[in-house]
């Protein structure tokens, strides 16, 4: 195995693993660990070069740091990534991921994410114990999260979720959790589920549309493209990294859009695994602790007229120095 390590500004440790023989082709940036050990999933997907393989490690790890930080965590961000295109033996090439992490004692917890499942973090368990929440279906208090989120949201208003209908963007596993949780009317786009039961399927198009969005596919779908045509008064979903650029922030206040940042919204997942690993119970963190602390977020926002993405930063960075 070929391991080396190397620099970048703001990003503790950035180690760029390869195997031969399984395929393994991963990065694990460790982006900071002042409240704790880093915890972050370990992502599986097909990358076109290694710059956007690292790129994509880069921004997810600092994502966890903040998630952590403003979820009251003491744990710090990181992430794993491995190029799917590149693997040749699946299992091995976990294991051997797993003995890097080990050797990194115990300042990377790793986890699952988008493209590992819980076969590939079994492998993992084989050569680390700084693995977590591995039957935990991460998806579950991530979609608990992003309800909470969602009618705290609308409670601020007076609203309430069963007069609201939800424009979802995506029915994966968090989507259909959602989904269930909510009780308004739900319209939906999803180019891989066409058909659910109580769900009205919508055109791609018609996303924007709707009096309130929920994101829970990709990341940057919150763009000058896509702000153009919104309609929507409230952003509210699971999806990580939705502003393609800091001044789509910007336009978004401007146009008076009401939202929670995306990584309050599905804190549920690391929120989760962090309490599994001590084995306490999630359910408490995600509803009545995470409502009062959108409310503060919000509060704070509105009476010091600051951006509600800058206070929740805010908060997070007054935790890390
Ligand atoms: P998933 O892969 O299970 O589901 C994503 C769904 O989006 C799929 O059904 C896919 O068909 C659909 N999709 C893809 N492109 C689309 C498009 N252009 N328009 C509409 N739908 C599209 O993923 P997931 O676990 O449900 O996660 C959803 C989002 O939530 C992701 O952004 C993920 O990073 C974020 N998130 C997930 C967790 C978790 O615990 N699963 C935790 C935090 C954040």
């Amino acid at each position: 195995m070929i391991s080396k390590e190397f620099m970048v500004d703001g990003y503790e440790r950035i180690l760029h693993v390869e195997h031969e023989e399984s395929g393994l082709d991963a990065f694990i940036v460790i982006h900071n660990t002042k409240l704790g050990p880093a915890i972050g999933g370990i992502r599986c997907h097909t990358y076109s070069s290694s710059s956007a393989q690292l790129d994509d490690a880069l921004r997810l790890s600092e994502g966890m740091t903040f998630k952590c930080a403003v979820s009251g965590l003491n744990q710090g961000g990181a992430k794993a990534v491995i190029n799917a295109s590149k693997i040749k033996d699946r299992g091995l090439a976990y294991q051997m991921l797993g003995l890097e992490i080990e050797a990194l004692g115990g300042a990377y917890i790793c986890a699952g994410d988008v493209g590992t499942t819980i076969e590939d973090l079994f492998k993992i368990k084989d050569s680390t114990q700084y693995v977590a929440g591995i039957t935990l279906d991460s998806s579950l208090p991530t979609a608990l999260g992003t309800h909470t989120s969602i009618k705290t949201l609308l409670k601020r208003d007076g609203r309430k979720t069963k007069d609201q209908t939800f424009t979802v963007q995506g029915l994966g596993k968090v989507g259909k959790h959602l989904i269930k949780m909510l009780d308004g009317k739900i319209e939906a786009y999803d180019p891989f589920v066409p058909e659910l039961d109580g769900v009205t399927h919508i055109e791609e198009s018609k996303l924007l549309q709707g009096e309130f969005y929920v994101p829970c596919a990709l990341g940057g779908v919150i763009n000058g493209f896509s702000l153009a045509t919104m309609k929507s008064e409230y952003i509210c979903g699971s999806a990580n990294n939705i502003f393609d650029t800091r001044n789509d922030i910007l336009n978004v206040h401007g146009m008076g859009i009401k939202y929670v940042p995306d990584f309050i919204t599905n804190c549920g997942g690391v929120v989760a695994v962090a309490l599994d690993f001590q084995n306490k119970p999630y359910k408490s963190a995600l509803t009545t602790t995470l409502a009062k602390r959108i409310n503060m977020i919000l509060d704070i926002s509105k009476d010091e007229d600051i951006l509600v993405q800058h206070v929740a930063e805010r908060l997070a960075n007054d935790r890390l120095k």
